[in-house]
């Protein structure tokens, strides 16, 4: 009979190999569809390095891909066609690694928090808290003396408005980035929400939970001044909008043109209506999304302040649970831990990274912020991750 040790131990082989695997197939998806390369470790130096715009102009745009979507519903031939943007456009143009592990807790604020500090956090996904390591704003602020216009974040759920700003000792405040909760602008604009309820829908695990708000929430009076949007013109911009991440890529879109922030992180957050069991707006949030990420790179390329110069990651926070876990509920949710909720994928594109290239080496959702740092010039020094070399 097994210890305990030796079956935690052949558990965690089972899953490595079950990651292994979804990374293979779905590398192979890649190639077959969308005409990828396999680039090989060994291809160190980038053919376009001379392309990536000085260390002072460059930007980086990070999107999480919304709350995550299992490989059946998108790279894999039957889901091929819920994702035309990043199967036709985006991943043809960029380097994509197929297995990118996340050890975490999969909760989305604490999974995003982790993303984006470096560190697998612990802190409360339902709590109003910042992250317990200094996020990647704040070493991006602190080491190039940036001020706190450049490093901003726009967050689709009220429990985020703790994101932008760690509190470990080594920062104190005032060096994070400022952060963005569109609906709670909404919610302010609008007294009574009427006609909004589709906009405003916060959490789609805990519909009860309301997150007290706290920090320096961005409020109405400074988008009329600095993104030079007046509440009415909001407002009537909202009526024409179906969801939460398009009301969140709305606010980017201005950010991008009247701010121009070097940093800018974007939670998409509408897939995961994927909890109210309803498979068809599983799929209407993944096409969705797809659109919102081609919308994002059309307008990187269109400004000027970011064309030529901006990388862009896109990536999913975690997956969702496999059909075949009895302990799960498949699409449904992400309970389980297993190798497919924890197995996810990452794209990089912009000046100076290989087109076309697929990577299946295993990557830890960590090593994100080592990156940005190596590609900006600043140092994560607590971030436990490391730099992906294949990227720089
Ligand atoms: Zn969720």
């Amino acid at each position: 009979m097994e210890s305990g040790a030796q079956s935690r131990h052949t558990n965690r082989i089972a899953v490595q190999e079950a990651a292994q695997r979804l990374a293979i197939s779905r590398r192979e998806f890649l190639r077959a569809s969308a005409g990828l390369a396999l680039g090989s470790t060994f291809l160190r130096s980038s053919p376009l390095a001379y392309a990536a715009a000085p260390l002072s102009k460059r930007k980086v745009v990070v999107i999480t891909f919304g709350g995550g979507a299992r490989d059946q519903e998108t790279f894999a031939p039957e889901g091929q066609r819920n994702i035309p943007n990043l199967m036709g456009e985006l991943i043809p143009q960029s380097t994509f690694f197929t297995q990118v592990v996340n050890r975490g807790i999969l909760g989305h604020y604490v999974a995003t928090a982790s993303l984006a500090t470096g560190v697998y956090e612990t802190i409360n996904n339902f709590a109003s808290l910042p992250p317990e390591s200094p996020t990647v704003f704040e070493y991006f602020r602190k080491d190039l003396g940036r001020p706190a216009s450049d490093a901003w974040v726009v967050a689709p759920s009220n429990g985020f408005n703790r994101i932008g700003e760690s509190d470990h000792r080594a920062f104190g405040p005032g060096w994070g980035a400022r952060v963005i909760l569109p609906k709670h602008l909404l919610s302010a604009a609008t007294s009574s929400g009427a006609d909004y309820g589709h906009l405003l829908h916060d959490s789609y695990e805990t519909p009860l939970y309301a997150p007290e708000l706290s920090g320096n929430t961005f409020e109405l009076e400074q988008m009329q001044s600095l993104l030079k949007v007046s509440v009415d013109d909001f407002k009537a911009h909202a009526r024409t909008l179906s969801s939460p991440d398009e009301l969140s890529v709305y606010i980017v879109r201005q950010l991008m043109r009247q701010l121009a922030p070097s940093l800018l992180w974007v939670t998409m957050h509408d897939i995961d209506i994927a909890h109210a069991g309803a498979y068809s707006l599983y799929i209407e949030g993944i096409r969705r999304t797809d659109r919102l990420c081609a919308e994002v790179w059309k307008t990187i390329q269109s400004e000027p302040e970011y064309a030529g110069k901006t990388t862009l990651f896109i990536l999913p926070d975690f997956g969702r649970d496999a059909d075949e876990d009895a302990g799960g509920n498949g699409f449904q949710h992400h309970r389980t831990g297993d190798a497919l909720s924890r197995t996810t994928w990452m794209m990089a594109l912009g000046p100076g990274l290989r087109q076309g290239v697929v990577f299946d080496r295993k990557l830890d959702c960590t090593d994100l912020v080592p990156t940005i740092g190596s590609m900006m010039g600043f140092s994560p020094s607590l971030a436990h991750g490391k730099p992906i070399l294949e990227l720089l």
